[in-house]
């Protein structure tokens, strides 16, 4: 049903709760009523991230142009970085679009709304570590994932001259599910890159030190999990430092509780922070700048709704942890609240409620491990190996069912399938 109401919906981030929004909402109200505004031109799925940083996805095959987006499921696309909102206005200001030479492409622009949903996402953490937001990267973005693949060919081009028998020693702060993939996805690309050869004398061996502060890796998961993940870690000759503190991050080197590290290269994946811009809207925000949302996922302010890894809602005495399953089912309740508000009805009585399916982390593009929750077992159940790792794949494709279709998801996957045999394993250029 296409409306005819006058209410704006304006949704500012299209990650992977922002886009399934405005997915839901532009097929039922149109363009007229429902606008989505990112700073990137294209969608990639957050999860993916480790996999664009090694070079096992390509961001220009894989990526979705908003723009197609937006045709195809009736909302309009706004490209450009949201730098603030005049709440008494109710308006939001979207910063000029430029390109990579700095050339204004847009001019910045004002979008007024009677509705505005902000699932900005979050950034790096680096807790004042002294020299890490100069020397790590953090895989908060398309951009900086793609930096770190970009880095990563140079530095094995460069130690390539050194000849046989030479390593990139990559350090990577941070042992949770971003950190532990990014290291067995590192493992699997660097076998790769071996095999191509890549026109060095020799390719250097890609050497991983997995480093947490915490007493193990995965801390929020079953011990028997982290076990298992640790384990197969080890098995690629990744090394794993739990209990280690990182000090300092200098060039070439790292300063930890547990003595010096050399590392040509530095990935920092040890906690998160929501966007600053968030503090300067008037509205409560918590240490790490999440907006504080009610149970309704509404902010103080009635108008204005947050969601996803930059909102604090509450679940269990806690907050909702920033992870694409809860942005997934906060989209979906979302789009009925939003719905009764275009249509002037009263909104659903009952409030959000997190549903945790449990956790699976992707080891390579075979392994997997993680816990499923509920459902008939009514218990935690742990799950290992390729059946874990369908169950993560799967996840990623019911994602793009809901931006896509069925059909599309579809399609796209069964393009990916068959266009790997004609493309290199990782991307080289
Ligand atoms: C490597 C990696 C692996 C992960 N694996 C998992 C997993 O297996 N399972 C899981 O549940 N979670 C996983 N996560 C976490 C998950 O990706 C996030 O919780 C989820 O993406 C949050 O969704 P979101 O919509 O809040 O934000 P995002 O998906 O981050 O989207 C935010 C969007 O906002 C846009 N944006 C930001 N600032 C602005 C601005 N000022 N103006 C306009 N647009 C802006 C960005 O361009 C982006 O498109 C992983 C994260 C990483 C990094």
């Amino acid at each position: 049903m296409k409306s005819k109401a006058s209410h704006r919906v304006v949704i500012v981030g299209g990650g992977a709760g922002g886009l399934e929004l405005a997915v839901r909402l532009g097929r039922r109200y149109g363009a007229g009523v429902v606008t989505l505004v990112d700073a990137t031109p294209f969608h990639v799925w957050k999860p993916s991230l480790h996999e664009v940083a090694a070079g096992t996805i390509d961001i220009h095959r894989e990526g979705l142009s908003y723009a197609m987006l937006a045709h195809d499921n009736g909302f309009r696309f706004v490209a450009g970085r949201m730098t603030g909102a005049d709440r008494a206005a109710r308006q939001v200001q979207v910063d000029a679009l430029r390109d990579s030479d700095g050339e204004e492409v847009l001019p910045a622009r004002t979008l007024p709304y009677d509705t505005l949903v902000l699932c900005l996402g979050s950034n790096g953490n680096f807790f004042n570590t002294p020299g890490a937001e100069q020397y790590a990267v953090s895989l908060d973005s398309t951009a900086s994932a793609e930096r770190f693949r970009i880095e990563l060919l140079k530095a094995v081009a460069r130690k390539g001259r050194a000849g046989a028998g030479a390593a990139v020693e990559i350090a990577i702060v941070g042992g949770g599910a971003t950190g532990v993939e990014l290291a067995a996805e590192l493992h699997e690309a660097g076998r790769t890159l071996a095999a191509y050869g890549l026109g060095v004398e020799a390719v250097p061996r890609l050497d991983m030190t997995l480093i947490e502060s915490g007493p193990r890796i995965l801390g929020p998961l079953p011990e028997r999990v982290a076990d298992a993940a640790r384990e197969e870690l080890v098995r690629r000759g990744v090394r794993v430092k739990e209990g280690c503190k990182v000090l300092e991050v200098a060039q070439g080197s790292l300063r930890t509780s547990g003595g010096d590290l050399p590392a040509d290269l530095f990935v920092w994946a040890a906690g998160i922070k929501a966007p600053t811009l968030l503090r300067d809207l008037g509205l409560p925000v918590n240490a790490v700048n999440q907006l504080v949302v009610d149970d309704r996922l509404r902010t103080e302010d009635e108008a204005v709704y947050a969601f996803g890894d930059c909102a604090a809602a509450p679940w269990q005495g806690k907050t909702v942890p920033a992870r694409a399953q809860a942005a997934h089912q906060q989209a979906a309740y979302l789009a009925r609240v939003l719905s009764a508000r275009i249509e002037g009805r009263s909104p659903p009585a009952e409030p959000f409620a997190f549903r945790d399916f449990g956790s699976l982390v992707s080891i390579g593009h075979a392994e997997g491990v993680g816990t499923l929750m509920g459902g008939l077992a009514g218990r935690r159940l742990l799950v290992e190996g390729w059946v874990a790792r369908v169950m993560y794949a799967s996840i990623h494709w019911s994602h793009y069912a809901t931006v896509l279709g069925w059909w599309g998801a579809t399609m796209r996957s069964l393009a990916q399938f068959f266009g790997r045999r004609s493309r290199p394993r990782v991307k080289l250029h």
